[in-house]
C-alpha cells in the first residue's frame, strides 16, 4: 500500500511546486524508498499536447507516448525513473472518462456529480498510477493555486483521501511564495497565510509548508509561518534560490525535510544516501570551462518552452567539465536581417530544436546553412533534423524551392511529407507518432561511435518525416543515414561527415537525459563545441587577436 504525499501551491502559480515535489521524492529516494510522482493539471484539455508552449511550456513527451506537463520531466530527471502518460492526470481526462462512462449507462439511475462521480474517478486515477508500480510513497502535485475554481475537486479528492488511506499513509505539504519587500528587507507572509486558510476552507491543514522566497528565511518568519499555519516550526522549510535547481533536494534536506517526513508517514528511519547527488551538482557548480551555445528556435521567450533541451544541454556540459552559456535566439531576426546570422559565430555551437508552423522557419534554414558551411558544432533536434534536411536539399543537391509540406504545401521538391498514417486522420489531439521507438544505428557513423551501441530507444512527437522519394539524391550529396527505424523506412539520424559535428535527429534525445547521466548526441555535441573553442582560443592566441565578446 503506497503512502500518498500532496503537494499544493499558494499566492501564485510557477512558484516551483514541481522542483520542490521532485525534490522531496529524492530525498525519499535516497533513503531507499521506492518513489513515483503525479501530476495533477486542472485544465480542461485532455493533454498538454494541443497547447502551444507558450500557454504551457513544454510537452514533456514520455516512454509509453504521453504528452504530458513539464513537471513528469523535472521528475524523471530529480528521480531517475521512466513515468507513464498515467503520470499526468488533467481534468479533461477525468470528465471524458464519467461523461463516457455515464453515456453507457453505467450510473444508470443515478445523478452524476463532482461529488461523489468525479472525485471518485480523480482518486481511481491516483491510486492506479501509484499502485501500477508498486511504489513505497507516491507524490501527487496539484497543479495551480489554492483557492482556484479548477482545483477544487482534485483538493476534494485529496481530502477524502487523508479520511481512506489514514492519517499515518497521507501528507499534505504547501509551497507558497514569500516575497520580500525591496525598502524594508522584510519577508511578507501575509499572502501565505491566506493561501493556508483557502486550503482550511475546503478541509485541508497542511502537514508542512515550504516557503518559496528569494533568500533562506529568517526565523522570525519561520515562527510566524509555524504560528498561523498551526504547525511546529520544524515542519516549516524555505526553498530558496540557488544557482541549479538540483541543489534543492540537498538544501531542503539539510533543514530536516527526510527526517520530518519519515517520522511522519511513520516510514523507518534510515541514513539517507545523497552523496552522488551531492556530486552532481557540484560538477555543475565547479565547472570553470565555458561553452556557448546558441538555441534558435521561435519560443525564445519562454525559456520554459524549451526546458528540457536547456536541461540536457546542461548536464553534458557539467559531464565535460563545463557551464553551459546558452543564449535563446528567435530565428524571425534572421528573415529580417539574413546577415546577423554572422553572429553565430561567436558560439562554439548551434542548436535547432523542435517545432512547429511556418514562423521562422526561413530563419532556421539560414542558421543551418551558415553552420554547416562555417564547420560549427550543430545538433539538429525533430524540427531541426527536417530543416536540415531541406537546406540540403536546397543548397547542396540544387533542389530549389525543396522544403517540407508542413511549411509549403505547393513545393515542388517535399523533402519532408507527412508520415503515410498520418494522411487519413482527422483528430489532432494524441495522434502524432509519440513515445519511444528503437533506432538501429549505422557502424562506422558519428552515431555508432556517440552511442557506441547498434540500438538506442529514443522519444518521438512528430507527423512529417523524411520523404523516401529523396534518399538517394540526398546521401549520394554526402549525407549520411546513420539511424534508421526498425523497420527501415523513416531516416532517424542524418550526418555529414565532412563537417567537424553536424547531427540531426528525428527523435527528442533531451528527454531521456539526466544529471550525472547525459545523453550521447548532446554530450557530443558539447565535446565538439568545447573542442571548437580551444581551436578557436588557440588560433586568437597565436595570432594575438581576441575573440569576439559576446
Ligand atoms: N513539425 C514537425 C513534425 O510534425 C516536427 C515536430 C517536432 O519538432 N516535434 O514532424
Amino acid at each position: 500500500m503506497p503512502k500518498y504525499i500532496f503537494v499544493t501551491g499558494g499566492v501564485v502559480s510557477s512558484v516551483g511546486k514541481g522542483i520542490v515535489a521532485a525534490s522531496v521524492g529524492r530525498i525519499l529516494q535516497a533513503r531507499g524508498y521506492k518513489v513515483t510522482a503525479i501530476k495533477i493539471d486542472p485544465y480542461l484539455n485532455v493533454d498538454s499536447g494541443t497547447m502551444n508552449p507558450y500557454a504551457h511550456g513544454e510537452v514533456f513527451v514520455t516512454d509509453d507516448g504521453g504528452e504530458t506537463d513539464l513537471d513528469i520531466g523535472w521528475y524523471e530527471r530529480f528521480l531517475d525513473i521512466t513515468l507513464s502518460k498515467r503520470n499526468n492526470i488533467t481534468t479533461g481526462q477525468v470528465y471524458l472518462e464519467v461523461i463516457t462512462k455515464e453515456r453507457r449507462g453505467d450510473y444508470l439511475g443515478k445523478c452524476v456529480q463532482i461529488v461523489p462521480h468525479i472525485t471518485d474517478e480523480i482518486k481511481r486515477r491516483i491510486r492506479l498510477a501509484a499502485e501500477n508500480e508498486g511504489v513505497d510513497i507516491a507524490i501527487v502535485e496539484i497543479g495551480g493555486t489554492a483557492g482556484d475554481i479548477e482545483g477544487q475537486p482534485f483538493l476534494e479528492a485529496a481530502r477524502q483521501m487523508r479520511l481512506e488511506e489514514g492519517f499515518e499513509n497521507t501528507l499534505f505539504i504547501h509551497v507558497a511564495l514569500v516575497p520580500i519587500l525591496k525598502a524594508t528587507e522584510e519577508f511578507k507572509t501575509k499572502a501565505l497565510q491566506h493561501s493556508v486558510n483557502e486550503l482550511r476552507r475546503i478541509g485541508i491543514q497542511p502537514d508542512a509548508i515550504v516557503a518559496r522566497c528569494e533568500k533562506p528565511i529568517d526565523k522570525a518568519t519561520r515562527s510566524k509561518i509555524a504560528l498561523f499555519g498551526t504547525l511546529p516550526e520544524s515542519a516549516v522549510f524555505c526553498s530558496y534560490d540557488v544557482e541549479h535547481v538540483y541543489e534543492v533536494p540537498l538544501i531542503l534536506e539539510e533543514q530536516g525535510m527526510g527526517v520530518f517526513i519519515t517520522g511522519r508517514l511513520n516510514l523507518s528511519w534510515r541514513q539517507p544516501r545523497l552523496k552522488e547527488w551531492s556530486d552532481i551538482v557540484a560538477s555543475m557548480k565547479n565547472a570553470r570551462e565555458e561553452v556557448r551555445i546558441a538555441v534558435c528556435g521561435k519560443y525564445t521567450k519562454l525559456i520554459d518552452s524549451y526546458v528540457s533541451v536547456r536541461e540536457a544541454l546542461i548536464h553534458a556540459a557539467a559531464y565535460a567539465g563545463a557551464k553551459a552559456i546558452i543564449d535563446w535566439i528567435d530565428t524571425e531576426e534572421f528573415e529580417a536581417y539574413p546577415e546577423k546570422v554572422n553572429l553565430l559565430s561567436r558560439y562554439d555551437g548551434i542548436l535547432v530544436p523542435g517545432g512547429f508552423g511556418q514562423r521562422g522557419v526561413e530563419g532556421k534554414i539560414n542558421v543551418i546553412k551558415y553552420s554547416r558551411e562555417n564547420g560549427i558544432p550543430f545538433l539538429g533536434i525533430c524540427f531541426g533534423m527536417q530543416l536540415s534536411v531541406v537546406e540540403y536539399a536546397r543548397n547542396v543537391c540544387g533542389l530549389e524551392g525543396a522544403n517540407s509540406t508542413e511549411v509549403a504545401a505547393d513545393t515542388p521538391h517535399p523533402v519532408i511529407d507527412l508520415l503515410p498514417e498520418q494522411r487519413s486522420l482527422e483528430n489532432l489531439g494524441g495522434t502524432m507518432r509519440l513515445g519511444a521507438f528503437e533506432i538501429i544505428i549505422k557502424p562506422g557513423t558519428l552515431a555508432y561511435k556517440l552511442y557506441n551501441t547498434r540500438v538506442t530507444r529514443q522519444r518521438h512527437r512528430h507527423r512529417y518525416e523524411v520523404n523516401p522519394a529523396y534518399w538517394d539524391v540526398l546521401t549520394r550529396a554526402g549525407m549520411v543515414f546513420s539511424g534508421m527505424s526498425e523497420d527501415g523506412r523513416r531516416v532517424e539520424i542524418i550526418e555529414l561527415p565532412s563537417h567537424p559535428y553536424f547531427i540531426a535527429t528525428q527523435y527528442h534525445a533531451e528527454f531521456v537525459s539526466k544529471p550525472g547521466k547525459p545523453e550521447a548526441a548532446y554530450l557530443g555535441f558539447i565535446r565538439a563545441a568545447l573542442n571548437r573553442r580551444k581551436n578557436l582560443e588557440n588560433y586568437s592566441r597565436s595570432r594575438n587577436i581576441s575573440l569576439p565578446l559576446r
